[in-house]
């Protein structure tokens, strides 16, 4: 309402709080909504944090990892329940749930990330060659599993995974990275 309407008659110090009344209303109802706007905005970043996958969480660097190497559309780090030392995932940075629904050019990129990894497993694992696998069972969140593999068993999901101490990830992260960085 305003404060004052055409032909009513009012003093000065009834329009002076009339004004000061106003204010105060339109004050008080100003920060009510700040708060509510916060609160959505809170709400809205949580959610957001909530509905992250944790691979998403790794490459934001939120949950530790033993990162091999990252670009601006892949990030590759060691599967903590390896198969074999050295088994590695490779995750593109976007967040798509099934392989397949990934658009064709970061299929590409994909496996041309992937190579000199795979590459660079062969030189310091001792194995036959590097297999691919991907099933997205367990974390909805595209990703290729490089696993060295000396026979088929190696890629048997269903087996007992290995127990790894973490002197025994850092000491195979470290080979791959320094295998990696020493490619031409
Ligand atoms: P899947 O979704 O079936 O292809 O398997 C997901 C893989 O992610 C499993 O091999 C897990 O051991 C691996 N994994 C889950 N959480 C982590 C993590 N925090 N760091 C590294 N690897 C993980």
């Amino acid at each position: 309402m305003l404060p004052y309407s055409a032909g009513e008659a009012f003093s000065f110090q009834e329009f002076c709080s009339r004004i000061l009344r106003d204010f105060e209303i339109a004050r008080i109802g100003g920060a009510f909504l700040s708060l509510w706007g916060l609160a959505l905005f809170i709400l809205f970043c949580w959610g957001k944090l909530m509905i992250m996958t944790i691979f998403s969480k790794i490459i934001k660097g939120e949950i530790p990892s033993y990162k091999i190497a990252e670009n601006d559309q892949f990030f590759a780090f060691l599967d903590i329940n390896p198969m074999m030392p050295g088994h590695t995932l490779i995750v593109p940075k976007v967040e798509i749930d099934r392989f397949f629904d990934v658009p064709d050019v970061f299929l590409q990129n994909w496996l041309a990330f992937a190579k000199p990894i795979a590459r660079a497993i062969e030189a310091v694992v001792p194995c036959d060659r590097v297999g691919i696998t991907v099933m997205g069972l367990e974390v909805p969140h595209a990703h290729m599993h490089l696993v060295p593999i000396n026979s088929a068993d190696d890629v048997n999901f269903t087996r007992p995974k290995l127990k790894m101490e973490p002197a025994a990830f850092i000491a195979v992260q470290e080979k791959i990275v320094e295998a990696l960085n020493s490619q031409v």
